[in-house]
């Protein structure tokens, strides 16, 4: 039987030519076959860099079908180097299932780094680096949107997302109305001529492109929820929903001593351990006056 072939997810330049690397040419010359998202695309590239291996293509609408016969190609023991729109394939793109079914075949898939727009624009666009959510592009269905967003507003990690420039207006006004004011950075034309990585907000950024029409590819970089804020509205929903009684109950439900009890009410409630003695000595009064 044939040795089996190899995946090479190749990154190809998202907009300056001069991010291709030397493994990227490489690899790409010597695969058997080059799938690619955009064909048309890409033989410009191909081209630039003299290439000359065969192309096939593999975008959103093949997907499933062509990873199929990619992996039977593969099997038979040719090689297939992966490359998208621009970027780094499987982010946002239909790499992702390319690589899950070569994998599910035994066959070793290999990453070829280099540009990604969503690394690029975090690492520029001076919101916290050390803690990222990435989630691609917002769902075009409204309550597959509605659900994102939900949970995007009390994320604490600076969120990464993508867009199209005729939907930045409308993000950024749902974003505004979902997660309130607060830093963002606005990518866009990454690594091209006319870069912009700009520091904002997401109400001046809203209020910006209700009134500018949004040209080119945008990354937008928004910081996570402030982690005191988020504890503090956390503390004001438990002091509003329950009284101290009924939360130091629960603590002893679980098990907890008084004194245990009584610290973990305090920190859930963001209220000194004396408050919390306070209240249960009032609450203990009161019940034994009525
Ligand atoms: N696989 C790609 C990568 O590694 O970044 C992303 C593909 S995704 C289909 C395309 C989106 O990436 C664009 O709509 C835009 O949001 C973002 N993007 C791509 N190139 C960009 C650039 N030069 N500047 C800003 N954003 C870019």
């Amino acid at each position: 039987m044939a040795e089996c072939g190899t995946l090479y997810l190749v990154a190809t330049p998202i907009g300056n030519l001069e991010d291709m690397t030397f493994r990227a040419v490489r690899i790409l010359k010597e695969a058997d076959l080059i799938a690619a998202e955009d064909t048309r695309g890409s033989i410009r590239l191909l081209n630039h860099f003299d290439i000359h291996t065969p192309m096939t293509s593999y975008h959103e609408y093949n997907k499933v079908a062509k990873a199929k016969v990619l992996v039977d190609q593969m099997l038979s023991g040719k090689s297939v180097a992966c490359v998208t729109d621009a970027g780094t394939p499987g982010i946002s793109d239909p790499g992702e299932v390319l690589v899950k079914m070569a994998l599910d075949a035994g066959i070793q898939v290999v990453p070829v780094p280099g540009a990604c727009a969503a690394v690029s624009a975090l690492v520029a666009s001076g919101r916290e680096t050390g803690r990222f959510c990435f989630e691609a592009f917002l769902p075009a269905d409204k309550k597959q949107r509605s659900a994102v967003l939900e949970e995007l507003r009390e994320e604490t990690r600076t969120i990464v997302l993508y867009e199209a420039p005729h939907r930045l207006g409308r993000t950024l006004a749902l974003l505004l109305e979902t997660l309130g004011d607060r830093p963002m950075s606005i990518c866009r034309e990454l690594t091209k001529k006319h870069e912009e990585i700009r520091p904002t907000t997401i109400a001046q950024a809203a209020a910006y492109y209700q009134e500018q029409e949004a040209r080119g590819e945008y990354v937008l970089v928004i910081a996570g929820k402030d982690r005191r804020e988020l504890a503090a509205q956390r503390q004001e929903t438990v002091r509003e929903s329950m009284s101290v009684e009924a939360h130091m109950q629960q603590f002893l439900e679980r098990g907890m001593d008084r004194k245990e009890a009584m610290k973990a009410v305090a920190k859930e409630r963001g209220i000194p351990k004396r408050e919390v003695y306070a209240a249960l000595l009032e609450g203990g009064e009161s019940q034994e006056q009525e």
